[in-house]
């Protein structure tokens, strides 16, 4: 078989790819990356096992989680996947308290319009932009 149609993995392996090669289906040869750090990750024997030891219908889910693991884990060798996760989660705690903030200011702005011994307009520019409340001696 001439060497422009070995798979990914068969090109990283040096050898021969044959038309039963497990990695072909989900390794091919334009994306040379997506093997690397299969192999780097897990192993390629570990990799051509694990694929064969599950139905072919769910080989090409399973060669995707495996090779999304691999590049974070790549990416973050300590967390892998998990830190991209917990990283979100973080983002989206904060952003949960920034817009509980945001609404708690716009319920006190809309208290004061409504209420008739409202504090002046200037009173409710003392909150700076960054959700601290000023002193209104402050420049
Ligand atoms: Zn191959």
């Amino acid at each position: 078989m001439a060497n422009y149609t070995r798979c990914a993995a068969c090109r990283y392996l040096r050898r021969r790819c044959c038309e039963d090669c497990t990695f072909a289906p989900f390794f091919p040869a334009t994306n040379p990356t997506r093997f690397a750090y299969v192999h780097r990750v897990f192993g390629a024997s570990n990799v051509s096992r694990m694929l064969q030891q599950i139905p072919e219908e769910q080989r090409r889910e399973a060669a995707d989680a495996i090779a999304s693991e691999a590049f974070w884990r790549v990416q973050d060798p300590v967390y892998g996947s998990a830190g991209v996760v917990s990283a979100l989660q973080t983002a989206i705690s904060r952003t949960q308290r920034e817009l509980a903030e945001t609404q708690a200011r716009v319920a006190v702005y809309a208290a004061r319009a409504q209420s008739a011994t409202a504090p002046a307009f200037a009173d409710e520019e003392r909150w700076s932009g960054a959700g601290v409340y000023l002193p209104s001696n402050h420049p």
